[in-house]
């Protein structure tokens, strides 16, 4: 690491190999950062950017931004509350969604929260788990279990279990099936409390801030491009859910105009068909970037 740790660069810690490291690398290349190979190292500098890269375990990642050896990271809200890290969340990045449930022996029902006193529940999240169950006033034995939560039901360990699920495949493999989520988690930006009393570190920050805000805020949006008929444009403007009035421009043809409107991405499907018969057409939706608001 050596040399690397001294240049005052903003160190931001990324998960080494795992469901977030690809996504994160894709944020970071949407705010044209561009990161060199690293297969087999621990740290790396953008090659076109002041930031330094440390990869690493995603359970570590936490307390190496409270600890200020990286600046700022990535992490999952499980993770990060699991470790009980004291750290700034800065931004939500949307994505890395996925959900922390209960789950129990298909054979067994569950209708009431109340049903969990005097269970044992087997998971790898503890602190979420117990924080839960004292919110919720359940008197409940918290089994920690590193991996493979999911067998515990079968070797007797724990009577339920608490978990990530994504596809429900794992659980029915084991017997189980998935009750009720107890946290949404998401990949989140953290950093560390005390870049507020540092002026550079905090303006290299501030200065990823803006392209990172731009890179999310141009995924939720999309570039509308349509042509339409001039007597029908003001049912067209009615429809575009835009937040600008759209841009119009001329077409060679005097009684048609090109529309031009930013909307977000969501609202598309639902929007195409009022356009097209309100006598759009040539409707184009295209990616954006990069948007600055
Ligand atoms: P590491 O080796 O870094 O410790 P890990 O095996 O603990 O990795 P991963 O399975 O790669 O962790 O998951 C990383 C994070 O991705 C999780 O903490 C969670 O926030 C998120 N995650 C988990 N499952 C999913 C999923 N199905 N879809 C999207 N994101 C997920
Ligand atoms: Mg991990």
């Amino acid at each position: 690491m050596g040399d690397n740790m001294l240049n005052g660069n903003l160190k931001l810690a990324l998960q080494k190999n795992g469901r977030l490291t690809e996504k994160s690398l894709n944020l970071l290349k949407s705010c044209d950062i561009d990161i060199e190979e690293y297969s087999a190292r621990l740290i790396v500098t953008a090659r076109n950017y002041n930031l330094d890269i440390l990869l690493l375990r995603d359970d570590d990642i936490p307390e190496y931004v409270m600890d200020g050896v990286a600046d700022i990271g990535i992490v999952g809200e499980d993770v990060l509350y699991e470790k009980k890290a004291n750290v700034d969340v800065v931004r939500k990045l949307g994505y890395g969604k996925c959900k922390l449930s209960l789950a129990i022996p298909e054979s067994q029902t569950l209708e009431d929260l109340s049903e969990l006193n005097g269970k044992r529940i087997a998971t790898s999240f503890p602190n979420i788990l117990k924080s839960y169950l004292t919110q919720n006033n359940i008197n409940a034995t918290v089994v920690e279990i590193s991996g493979s939560v999911e067998i515990a039901p079968s070797l007797g360990v724990a009577d339920y279990i608490c978990d990530l699920v994504s596809t429900g495949n794992t659980l029915k493999f084991n017997k189980l099936k998935k009750s009720f989520d107890i946290f949404s988690s998401q990949a989140v930006l953290i950093a560390n409390k005390n870049i507020e009393n540092d002026p550079d570190k905090k303006s290299q920050l501030d200065n990823l801030l803006v392209r990172i805000d731009s890179a999310l805020t141009a995924r939720k949006s999309k570039y509308l491009m349509m042509n339409a008929p001039k007597n029908s444009l003001e049912k067209i403007e009615s429809i575009i859910p835009s937040l600008k009035s759209p841009t119009i421009l001329p077409l060679a043809d005097p009684e048609m105009v090109a529309v031009h409107a930013v909307i977000p991405t969501n609202k598309f499907w639902e929007i195409y068909k009022d356009l097209k018969e309100a006598g759009a057409s040539g409707i184009l939706l295209l990616p954006i970037e990069n948007m600055i608001v």
